[in-house]
């Protein structure tokens, strides 16, 4: 966690590396409706900008455990995204819903909650477990991938 939390007194101008593996468990996952099913690996850099606000620029890598909207198998869902982060203390930057905010006096960065804020907005609120997956028989229940079940096979359309 440490690594996430960027003292901007050591910033001073420069730039940070923030790079960590955060337990899918680590608290500041707390709040999330969903769970990670590997670690989440965050690697980037803050920089301060010449304006006086402050962007990071970096990665991250997980995978979402979840259930498929259609047949109700597990779904896993790999997050691995570059990602774009704009902290400011600027109120008028503040209307730009995707910015940031930074509480005066700005003493540090808190890189791993934005991170989790930008992954609850990647992850889909409707998984698959794979691209067309056919999901189950209206009628019986049968998972549909597995082949017809039969109702299709005694002529019922679904
Ligand atoms: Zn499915
Ligand atoms: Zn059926």
């Amino acid at each position: 966690m440490a690594m996430l939390q960027v003292d901007l007194r050591q910033l001073s101008g420069g730039a940070a590396t923030t790079s960590a593996t955060l337990a899918p468990d680590d608290p500041v996952f707390s709040v999330l409706a969903f769970e990670f099913a590997e670690p989440v690996e965050i690697d980037g850099v803050l920089r301060e900008t010449a304006d006086g606000n402050y962007f990071w620029r970096g990665h991250v890598y997980t995978a979402v455990a979840g259930e498929c909207r259609r047949c109700l198998e597990p779904a896993l869902q790999v997050i691995d995204e570059d990602i774009e982060l704009l902290f400011s203390a600027n109120p008028e930057l503040l209307d730009d819903p995707s910015v940031y905010a930074l509480p005066e006096p700005v003493m540090t960065i808190d890189v791993a909650s934005a991170v989790r804020e930008e992954i609850a907005l990647k992850v889909s609120a409707f998984p698959l477990c794979r691209p067309g997956c056919k999901g189950l028989c209206a009628n019986c229940g049968a998972d549909m991938n597995a082949g017809p079940c039969a109702c299709t096979t005694s002529g019922t359309t679904n």
